[in-house]
């Protein structure tokens, strides 16, 4: 199993969580939120190949790290993974909202320009505005809307927008989620943890806990566990597959 989101960098120990998830076999698209955190964070993945580093710029922080705009560029032709990026349309970020459209129109730009990334994307509160951006740049690359919280309305849009869906314990553990995801094409969806942020019973999420999504994953599918274990590595399969033609002679992962 693969955790399509997770901040590796951002655990007290993140070498301890690299060696546990690569014993327990759990791939882990580790997700930045700034590119001067890139460096320091592709480099607990050396020599695990199982470990894809993507290069962030978090809407939250905007404004602040809007400089760094260069740097992601510089890093871009470094990987094929972008994220976490996005838009946030809450009120604390609502007033850096044009620092947003501006940090997301270049970096999607630059991945348009680079061929094409598979990009790990926040969108809360700011479904429409996001899609409405990517739909300008239609050769970004492959959009996985992680922790998906729009309308069923807005679920559409992002379906009919070909976007990609990672789903954690976390949403799942509430009505809403369990909801939404019932809406998404099964062969869509992808698991996240959104770690350390995103908790379960009080306790910080860790990249093996993606394995808590399977059971209700199966119940809102109306299968048993092994079906859906089955459609999540298939659609990994997949996404791989769609991730290596964007970029073909590139090694993407196994
Ligand atoms: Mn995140």
């Amino acid at each position: 199993m693969i955790d399509f989101h997770c901040h590796l960098d951002l655990y007290p120990d993140p070498n301890a969580i690299v060696e546990r998830a690569e014993s327990e076999g759990i791939g882990v698209l580790s997700v930045t939120n700034t590119p001067s955190a890139w460096q320091g964070t592709s480099k607990l993945a050396v020599s695990k190949p199982t470990i894809r580093t993507a290069l962030g710029l978090h809407p939250q922080l905007a404004k602040q790290r809007k400089h760094e705009l260069r740097l992601f560029d510089e890093l871009l032709t470094h990987t094929e993974f972008v994220g976490e990026i996005g838009l946030d349309g809450t009120p604390p970020y609502r007033p850096f909202w044009q620092d947003q459209l501006d940090v997301l129109d270049h970096i999607l730009k630059s991945c348009e320009a680079a061929g094409g990334k598979v990009i790990s994307a926040h969108t809360r509160q700011a479904v429409v505005p996001f899609l409405e951006r990517l739909s300008i740049y239609p050769g970004a690359g492959l959009a996985i809307l992680h922790w998906f919280s729009g309308t069923k309305g807005q679920l559409t849009q992002a379906i009919e927008a070909d976007c990609w869906f990672s789903v954690g314990p976390s949403m799942l553990a509430g009505a809403k989620g369990r909801d939404l995801v019932q809406a998404m094409p099964r062969s869509r969806v992808l698991l996240e943890t959104d770690g350390p942020f995103a908790q379960l019973h009080g306790a910080p999420l860790s990249p093996w806990d993606v394995t808590l999504a399977i059971r209700p994953l199966a119940d809102a599918w109306q299968m048993e566990p092994d079906g859906a274990l089955a459609q999540l590595t298939l659609n990994e399969q997949v996404l791989k597959t769609s991730a290596r033609a964007l970029n073909p002679g590139r090694a993407v992962g196994r």
